[in-house]
């Protein structure tokens, strides 16, 4: 850690016309934090809405508190304790009557880091951002705030000003920095690794790569990553295992197994895994294949632990079951159900889980967003899908968006949602059922909000404290305690 690479830091803030007494602040919190293993490069610090905090605790050894703020949310940055923030896709929890995938591992006997956690650590049920999908939950992990800050509210929307449906895996839909990059740019050593490609490309937006403190790649592409894009060689061997198959529960044993190897031979100060919810699209909590993966990810987890990392772990949503009696999918056709109501003018019916990758839900979910040309139909529409057996909850555009706090100019003029076991579909003939792998189990709606919030140490604050799976950083950083660990 070359020590002028604070004042290069400290002279890009001048330069930048930082006030002088602000950077007095930073200069003198900086100084205090040069002997000690905070001080690892204050490079490309532009960006970052960055503050000191004199009149924070010193913890561990007289070393300074740093704080920083992004995207208007007060961060510690870390500082000797590696934090690891895990989102495992698609983990139901034990609430609202369902079983929890984690809680039925550790009644099989075969999660005992997961045991200890649930006893010794911290323990909530937190709740995820609504569309309950993959992209808009992880991004919100990744910013620290709901998909109206940071833009992305599925993964494919109707843009309105182009009149196309697209794709919104792309960097340049995200409207806010991630607190990845804004820690990396205040000199901290961070590592994204996700299941996926597509979501790789977003978490890492404005990552440097080239610069040494920044590793970001996906299991998906482990055999593609290079040092000048991803800040790492060789992944495969690191994490000892072969190339997974995009439809597998290795995809998500690779995420964990490289983090293990990563913390290991780098010790990077802040990691966030993010698996893929593949086995939790296929079986059902209890289920032997559930517990066998579960157990799987506890061996990992209780690695990272023993290492005495920080370790926050949520979900980007929960999942159910969405089948009858004789496992055949629940769907409601809503271009067919709204074009037998008013005809085929100026519908138009869109599902933010559409992508790629359809094999595991069919492009079904339990949320859908309507265009709606002639806003003389709106009404009868909302009013006429609100008393369709199956759907839940339908808004208008404004309500919908006060309610979750959603983009508007990126969801329609009406947002559905349906019933537990239900999902919602445009028309038979878009949805190709036969590379259903399973009985249907999806996610996207209200009955998939609930997520686990769980933290490998005690926290500053009560149960009182309503948590949203955006705040896993924000309570890692800044509310965890030291005194207990869960390791034994
Ligand atoms: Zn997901």
């Amino acid at each position: 850690m070359p020590r002028d690479s604070g004042n290069s830091g400290l002279a890009k803030l001048e330069s930048e016309g930082i006030g002088s007494r602000q950077l007095e602040r930073r200069r003198n919190s900086m100084m205090r934090c040069d002997n000690s293993i905070c001080l690892s490069g204050w490079d490309g610090i532009a960006g970052v809405n960055q503050v000191s905090s004199p009149t924070a605790p010193s913890h561990e050894g007289g070393v300074v508190t740093i704080t920083l703020t992004i995207n208007e949310r007060q961060y510690q940055r870390p500082c000797g304790v590696p934090v690891v923030g895990v989102c495992i896709d698609g983990s139901q929890p034990e609430a609202d009557g369902q079983p929890g995938y984690i809680e039925e591992a550790i009644k099989a006997g075969v999660a005992p880091f997961f045991e200890r956690l649930m006893k010794s650590g911290t323990r909530r049920i937190a709740k995820c951002v609504m569309p309950s999908f993959t992209n808009p939950n992880n991004l919100s992990i990744a910013t620290g705030h709901p998909p109206a800050y940071h833009g992305i509210a599925g993964n494919y929307f109707y843009d309105r000003d182009c009149d196309e449906e697209v794709m919104m895996n792309d960097p340049g839909f995200l409207r806010a920095g991630t607190i990845f990059r804004g820690l990396q740019q205040a000199g901290t050593k961070v590592c994204v690794i996700t299941a996926k490609d597509k979501l790789r490309l977003l978490l890492g937006d404005g990552l440097d790569m080239s610069s040494g403190s920044a590793i970001c790649f996906s299991a998906e592409r482990a055999d593609q990553v290079s040092a000048k894009e991803h800040g790492i060689e060789d992944v495969l061997a690191l994490a000892k295992m072969p190339l997974p198959d995009v439809y597998s529960t290795e995809l998500s044993e690779f995420v964990l197994a490289s983090g293990v190897a990563i913390m290991r031979r780098e010790r990077p100060d802040l990691m966030y895994l993010s698996t893929t919810d593949y086995l939790q699209h296929k079986v059902a909590p209890g289920s032997d294949e559930a517990n066998e993966f579960y157990s799987m990810m506890d061996r990992y987890l209780g690695e990272l632990d023993e290492m005495g990392c920080v370790l926050a772990i949520t979900a980007d949503h929960g999942m159910s079951a969405k089948h009858d009696t004789k496992g055949r999918p629940q769907i409601a056709y809503l271009q067919s159900l709204v074009e037998d109501w008013i005809g085929e003018r100026g519908v138009r019916v869109i599902l933010p889980i559409t992508d790629p990758y359809v094999a595991h839900h069919g492009a079904l979910g339990s949320f859908a967003t309507i265009h709606i040309e002639n806003a003389s139909d709106r009404l009868t529409i909302k009013d006429k899908l609100s008393r369709t057996p199956g759907i839940m909850k339908v808004y208008t555009s404004e309500e919908a968006c006060n309610l979750f706090q959603l983009p508007a100019d990126r969801i329609g003029d009406l947002v559905v949602f349906s019933d537990r076991d239900m999902t919602l579909g445009t028309r038979a003939d878009r949805h190709d059922l036969s590379q259903l792998n399973g009985p249907l189990r999806s996610h996207g709606g209200l009955t998939e909000q609930s997520v686990p919030f769980l933290v490998n140490r005690a926290v500053d604050f009560g149960p009182e404290r309503p948590l949203y799976n955006y705040d896993l950083f924000e309570v890692a950083l800044n509310h965890t305690l030291d005194e207990t660990v869960v390791a034994e």
